[in-house]
């Protein structure tokens, strides 16, 4: 038996008897946590472990760092990038935290809500609304995340535009150090200026430097009016000009403003049941935008009022508002189905660039005008949170053509991205995906204390040692 062979057996006898048989799984009952969602990465476990407290994840931690073993924090596997896997090592454990799944607390006069790390981000969101409170995270995966894969990835989603990222909601923070040690930031204060903010370290930090264990999130407004418009545009600029008009005028009542395509939007209707497209043409760009406020009635007819001159303007060539809840989620399930659709015509070379605002057009300019050089079966589909500069230019290619075309795809348009001064991970993170491509792109002084951060909260590499920076364990 070798040294790590012997570890790893001793490690899951330990946490057998601490956990119970049950919650420390192997082979099949591994299995679904050894790949990704969208089935692009997998992996191989060593074993599965599902602590239920902060003390049983402290406990585990302390075990693993122990037998230097590294751990793989996982919350809901809905992650883009590689990060929340075993590798292919199969001496890697997953620690799962999917028993972490209760509310704590919530205070809807203070504005706060206090749950473990494992709560599905539609629970929360469901929680708030019962309190007559919104907590404002939003993203196609809510129904599968977890809040602490949410804040260990600092989410973004559909409502950054007016309520800033998964950062901008967490007000404390629980986290289990590399050893063991739990750091109980969970406070539900506005304002704490006594000295370095910890927290913020350990959010966006996709589990390399600590394991989220709870969190106290900032809740806000309800939205009890709310009005979604799809609109028909000719061109991306008529796109980045409307956003620029309708902020002037509805300023932070707007929380959504995407853009899609036209082959995104036919994809979706075609390929999806029970869709249609909202307005009556195949416009090149539509833009599907979202306002709210906490007033029950007033806003829909000041929208009515806004698009009428903006038809007058020649603004936009086609508009309508929903008029009820469910054409409003068929809007919405077009726009967040475009990748199951568009996975059912070939595979998905998925990205999640950012520049700025106004570099929207040049972007998808420069990438229509070398796509065809990759082959003219190749289609681009490029849709997202163009309010916050965040577009996912995706492209789909035949299947068989995928791993030979994936990477020279990707490194043009990151090409692109840098030439616009931008970044090639807006919101979902590095993980062990794009690792290597932050090297040439971060300066080497944001690197160098990128890892001696690492190597002071992590002596041993014992959380996600692959993911994000790399680093050689100390022996
Ligand atoms: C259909 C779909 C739509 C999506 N839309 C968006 C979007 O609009 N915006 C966006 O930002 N992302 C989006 N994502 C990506 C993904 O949902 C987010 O990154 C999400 O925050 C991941 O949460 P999770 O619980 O699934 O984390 P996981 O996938 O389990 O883990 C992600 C990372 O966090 C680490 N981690 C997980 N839990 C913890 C913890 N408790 N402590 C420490 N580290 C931890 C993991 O090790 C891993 O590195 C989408 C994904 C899908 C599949």
């Amino acid at each position: 038996m070798t040294e790590l062979t012997a570890a790893l057996s001793a490690f899951k006898s330990e946490a057998i008897t601490r956990l119970g048989a049950n919650h420390v799984l192997e082979g099949n009952e591994a299995a679904r946590f050894e790949h990704d969602f969208w089935n692009q990465y997998s992996g191989k476990a060593a074993c599965v472990v599902q602590p239920g407290s902060t003390e049983e994840v402290a406990a585990i931690v302390a075990l693993a760092a122990r037998h230097h073993i590294p751990l793989v924090p996982q919350g809901g596997n809905t992650g883009l990038v590689n990060g929340g896997i075993p590798d292919a090592s199969g001496q890697q454990i997953v620690l799962s935290l999917e028993r972490m799944n209760r509310i704590l607390s919530v205070d809807p006069a203070g504005d706060t809500m206090t749950v473990q790390s494992g709560v599905i981000l539609a629970e929360i969101q469901k929680a708030a609304e019962q309190a007559d409170r919104l907590f404002p995270l939003a993203l196609g995966a809510e129904g599968s995340c977890r809040i602490g894969g949410n804040i260990a990835t600092n989410a973004g989603g559909v409502n950054v535009l007016r309520y800033g990222m998964t950062r901008d909601l967490v007000l404390g923070l629980e986290i289990v150090l590399a050893d063991g040690t739990v750091l109980d930031l969970l406070k539900p204060l506005r304002k704490d200026n006594t000295g370095y903010d910890l927290k913020q370290l350990f959010i966006g930090s996709e589990g390399t430097l600590g394991i989220v264990t709870a969190a106290t999130l900032r809740l806000v407004s309800p939205i009890r009016e709310r009005v979604t418009l799809w609109l028909g545009l000719s061109t991306t600029e008529d796109a980045i000009a409307l956003f620029g008009h309708l902020r002037g005028i509805f300023g932070d009542l707007i929380s959504s403003f995407e853009l899609i395509s036209s082959y995104g939007v036919e994809a979706a209707i075609t390929q999806l049941s029970g869709l249609r497209r909202p307005v009556a043409e195949p416009w090149p760009w539509h833009v599907l935008i979202e306002l709210g406020w906490s007033f029950t009635e007033g806003l829909r007819e000041r929208a009515e009022a806004v698009i009428g001159t903006l038809f007058e303007e020649g603004r936009i060539k086609d508009g309508t508002i929903a008029t009820s809840e469910e054409q409003r989620a068929m809007m919405w399930r077009i726009r967040e189905g475009q990748s199951e659709a568009t996975s059912k015509i070939g595979y998905v070379v998925r990205s999640d660039v950012t520049v700025a605002i106004t570099d929207i057009p040049a972007l998808v300019a420069r990438c229509e005008s070398w796509v065809g050089e990759f082959g003219n079966d190749i289609a681009l589909l490029p849709f997202g949170h163009i309010g916050d500069g965040n577009l996912h230019m995706n492209f789909v290619v035949p299947r068989e053509k995928a791993s030979d075309l994936a990477p020279p795809l990707l490194e043009r348009l990151y090409s692109e991205v840098d030439q616009l001064q931008g970044s090639i991970s807006a919101e979902h993170g590095i993980g062990r995906a794009k690792r290597d491509m932050i090297v040439s792109r971060k300066p080497a002084a944001a690197l160098d204390l990128m890892r001696k951060l690492k190597a002071m909260l992590d002596p041993d590499a014992i959380l996600n040692p692959d993911v994000v920076i790399t680093r050689p364990p100390k022996r």
